[in-house]
């Protein structure tokens, strides 16, 4: 069974009930009672699993993050309110002032700026590699190397990381290895790839529908032997490893990141999150299929796209052995200038312009005068971002009904 058929039984059949309740119930309180002290502090402690307080699990985000777990291979998962602070929470929990993080490929603006300008101010350095300088990116690993961060497909850049490679430099120095799968879900299953935790938002294509702001961090056991997190380099979180075993770094996530900062997801966004993620992949499967068809038939039409499944994209080999099933809703058309992606995107009658992905309608944007402004040129030039680029999420519409309003919106 491909994986897709494969994660279209096991989602509906976990998002579902067989009793009571079909759909997930949802549980807005932001308290929990708990009946007795001695509860309260068995709950406190730890050994009765009941619900403490919302900031620090919210029963309808717990089968969510269940859900998640199981997709990815996972011993965890903690729901988050938004992408960007799934992100904090991953990073943040590990980090404090002096470590460095490297950072490849990509890069989604709001992690761009994170690393650049917030975590800088804290004290903590991060160095940017495009995904093929693997030779400087382990010259750059040094003690104080805390995370190797990497996003799964450039956006908006479209470069493809051959994300095992990088995986074996993390094991090899012992470094903690993150991947942001937001736009790959299903497509790329990074823990079996190597790396130790996934961050998603998943307000793009998990929801699919522009209907909650959320984010996910998923991560894998510790192990019993040998674990790169019992090394040195992670001497703080020794603490956690020794009381949680296997389930450490989801600890530490919750204290470090949930307790303390409480970038905690909601009731309602989780329960519309799982509406979302039941039908992922259908959504995602079609998509891919179009995305193809839509970059294929552009491009002959005399387009500037970028799109790994052309021949001409430096990284087709890589799309065609390691994301044999698809590298995600995204694809990029240079229209020259401002002036020409402006009038492309306000001719079009199916793009919803708008700062999205992964959305069920065909979504587009035009990068540099929106996302992308503030931005010096040596780092637009760096992300790949030029003056009349347009990014576009593909949606659940008709390849075909996509190309003739594309073709039509280029007319000048
Ligand atoms: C959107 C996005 C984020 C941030 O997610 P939010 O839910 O908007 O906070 C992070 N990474 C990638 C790749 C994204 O596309």
């Amino acid at each position: 069974m491909n994986r897709f058929e494969e994660f279209t039984t096991r989602i509906v059949q976990q998002v579902g009930k067989k009793e009571g309740p079909v759909s997930p119930v949802m549980v807005n309180s932001a308290s929990f009672g708990y009946g007795s002290s001695e509860t309260g502090e068995g709950i406190f402690e730890g050994s009765i699993k009941k619900p403490l307080y919302a900031r620090v699990g919210n029963p309808t985000s717990a089968q969510l993050e269940q859900i998640l777990a199981s997709m990815e291979g996972g011993i965890g998962a903690i729901a988050a309110s938004s992408g960007m602070g799934a992100t904090a929470m991953a990073t943040l929990s590990l980090l404090k002032t002096g470590d460095e993080i490297i950072s490849i490929g990509g890069l989604f603006g709001g992690t761009y700026s994170y690393f650049s300008e917030t975590l800088t101010r804290f004290g903590i350095t991060t160095h940017f590699f495009d995904v093929d300088e693997l030779e400087a990116i382990e010259g750059a690993i040094n003690t104080a190397t805390k995370i190797i961060f990497l996003e799964s497909v450039g956006n908006p850049n479209m470069r493809l990381p051959d994300i095992g490679k990088i995986a074996d430099i993390a094991k090899t120095y012992g470094v903690a290895f993150m991947v942001d799968n937001t736009c790959t879900p299903l497509c790329i299953a990074p823990i079996a790839l190597g790396a130790d935790v996934v961050v998603y938002s998943t307000t793009k294509i998990i929801t699919g529908n522009a209907s909650a702001l959320g984010g996910a961090v998923v991560y894998r056991a510790i192990s019993e032997g040998e674990d790169k997190f019992k090394g040195e380099r992670y001497r703080d979180i020794h603490p956690f490893i020794q009381k949680m075993g296997s389930m450490a770094l989801i600890a530490v996530a919750k204290k470090r990141a949930l307790r303390d900062l409480g970038m905690s997801a909601n009731g309602f966004g989780s329960y519309l999150t799982m509406l979302g993620l039941e039908t992922l992949p259908l959504r995602l499967d079609r998509i891919i299929q179009s995305v193809e068809r839509v970059a294929r038939a552009l491009s002959d039409k005399g387009f500037v796209i970028n799109h790994p499944c052309l021949p001409t994209h430096p990284h087709h080999e890589r799309y065609r052995t390691q994301f044999a099933k698809g590298c995600g809703t995204l694809l990029t058309i240079d229209m020259g200038s401002k002036e020409r992606a402006f009038e492309f995107l306000n001719r079009s009658k199916l793009i919803t312009i708008t700062a999205n992905i992964g959305d069920s309608r065909t979504l587009g944007l035009h990068m540099a005068s929106t996302i992308y402004r503030d931005f010096d040129e040596q780092t637009k030039e760096f992300l790949g971002i030029t003056a009349g680029l347009i990014r576009i999420s593909i949606g659940l519409e008709s390849a075909d009904a996509i190309i003739d309003d594309f073709t039509n919106a280029a007319k000048i």
